[in-house]
């Protein structure tokens, strides 16, 4: 698996950040024609604000934002169906643990997209997507399971700091 970009952050020039942007939105543009589906342009622009925030949103952060970047304000009920839209096609995904949204960090990779895992930071609130190995999401899984436990969702979520808030130590 190759290496591929974090999500956003400070480490790219606002111009890189357009940049990287607009190639996420072109690129799941292009994969959902391929799955047959369509990424209407209010799906593409909810993408796009996922994309530029710097934290994962609410969706009624969403509906605020959404508001006054495109001059319309969205029912409730339809910006969480195309929420639901753009984490069916991997494209963003729901953290189950705060009931925030933020985009998917591999749109525009090549690799297969492994089960999302999150380190959420608890002070600054950057979430970064970490692909772990499939043989040890399953290994985990299988022992919640021996367990007689049964896991709601499949994802990790883990609660921390990251490393600037963490003053820089590791
Ligand atoms: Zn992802
Ligand atoms: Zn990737
Ligand atoms: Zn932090």
């Amino acid at each position: 698996m190759r290496a591929c970009p974090a999500g956003l952050s400070a480490r790219f020039s606002m111009q890189q950040n357009a940049q990287r942007i607009e190639q996420a939105l072109v690129r799941a543009e292009h994969d959902c024609v391929q799955a047959g589906q369509r990424l209407t342009s209010k799906r593409k622009h909810i993408l796009q604000l996922l994309l530029e925030a710097r934290a994962p949103l609410s969706a009624y952060e969403i509906i605020d934002r959404y508001a006054e970047a495109f001059g319309t304000k969205l029912p409730a009920m339809s910006v969480y169906r195309m929420l639901q839209f753009l984490a069916d096609n991997k494209l963003a995904h729901k953290l189950e643990t705060t009931n925030q949204y933020l985009a998917c960090s591999h749109i525009a990779c090549e690799h297969e997209h492994s089960v999302p895992q999150f380190l959420i930071c608890d002070k600054c609130h950057k979430v970064e997507e970490l692909g772990l190995r499939r043989e040890l999401v399953d290994e985990l899984h299988n022992s919640v399971a021996r367990s007689g436990f049964t896991l709601v969702s499949q994802q990790l979520e883990l609660h921390g700091l990251c490393s600037s808030c963490n003053g820089g130590k590791s």
